[in-house]
């Protein structure tokens, strides 16, 4: 059983279907985050009551202007391979919030969570293999071609009924073949290995978990950062700003969104301040 990722693609069997996930490892991307609305839509897609793909997936789109040179469309965002997905919500969160550099995460041992430091942007990219996006592999039911994994397969894995073998979901969802669903639960436990190795040689990756003694335990543990969750406001804490200035100065909501957050923040350091000292003076 070994992977044959360099034959031509016209040694598959045709009627295969066409492959979705984009062609570019990391594509050049434009970031948009310029008003207090841009920061909204990330902050409402950081928080949304979704799966974690669907959230990188609004999270990646509200945060860009365009990715690969096209406008960053939802769709788009989809068909970008998992480590390019990941790698831009990483760059996204570095730009919201440069300066944060201390996570929490939990120890995958004794479960207590532990303070750590690493820089966003610093997580080490490998590029992509050859054949990206497709991978051929010989199995015990012939030659099989299967893409990188994509926004598209995450989601619709995180959809599966619990329980489901992860492992043969995902190959079912990468399968080129159009009977490649039934087929992921046919293939035998080294045709899984065989196709898991192949995805892996030929797809991007980022190196998004840091190796880390905990220091409550001592145990070596993988720490996972989770931007979702530590670097954009909630929607909440952007609507106190806006009923404060909105409050002090009786401007609109309309009004108030468009300014860059920077000035939003400014004005409600002033009425902030203007409040603490009418207290002092009372
Ligand atoms: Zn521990």
């Amino acid at each position: 059983m070994k992977a044959s990722r360099n034959r031509p693609r016209a040694d598959v069997k045709n009627g295969q279907r066409r492959a979705l996930t984009l062609d570019v490892p990391f594509p050049a991307a434009v970031l948009g985050l310029r008003t207090g609305a841009d920061e909204m839509a990330m902050a409402e897609a950081a928080h949304l009551s979704a799966t974690r793909p669907r959230r990188v997936t609004e999270l990646v789109a509200a945060a860009y202007r365009t990715i690969g040179g096209q406008p960053a469309t939802r769709q788009l965002v989809r068909s970008l391979n998992a480590a390019a997905r990941e790698w831009l919500l990483y760059k996204a969160a570095f730009a919201f919030n440069p300066a944060l550099d201390w996570f929490e995460a939990p120890c995958t041992h004794c479960g207590k969570p532990f303070d750590l430091r690493l820089s966003l942007i610093d997580a080490p990219r490998k590029g992509a293999g050859e054949g990206f996006p497709v991978a051929q592999v010989e199995t015990s039911l012939g030659l099989r071609a299967f893409e990188a994994l994509n926004g598209f397969h995450e989601e619709a894995a995180a959809r599966a009924p619990a329980g489901k073998d992860l492992r043969r979901v995902f190959t079912g969802l990468c399968g080129l073949h159009p009977e490649s669903l039934r087929e992921a639960e046919l293939f035998d436990n080294d045709d899984l290995a065989a196709i898991e190795q192949a995805l892996e040689a030929m797809a991007p990756d980022l190196a998004d978990v840091a190796e880390i003694a905990c220091p409550n335990c001592q145990a070596m543990t993988g720490a996972r950062i989770e931007p979702l969750r530590h670097v954009f406001p909630t929607p909440q804490s952007i609507l106190r700003e806006i009923h404060l200035i909105a409050f002090s100065y009786h401007w609109r909501e309309a009004e108030i969104l468009p300014l860059p957050p920077d000035r939003r923040r400014a004005y409600v350091a002033m009425i902030e301040a203007d409040r603490a000292r009418a207290t002092g003076r009372r």
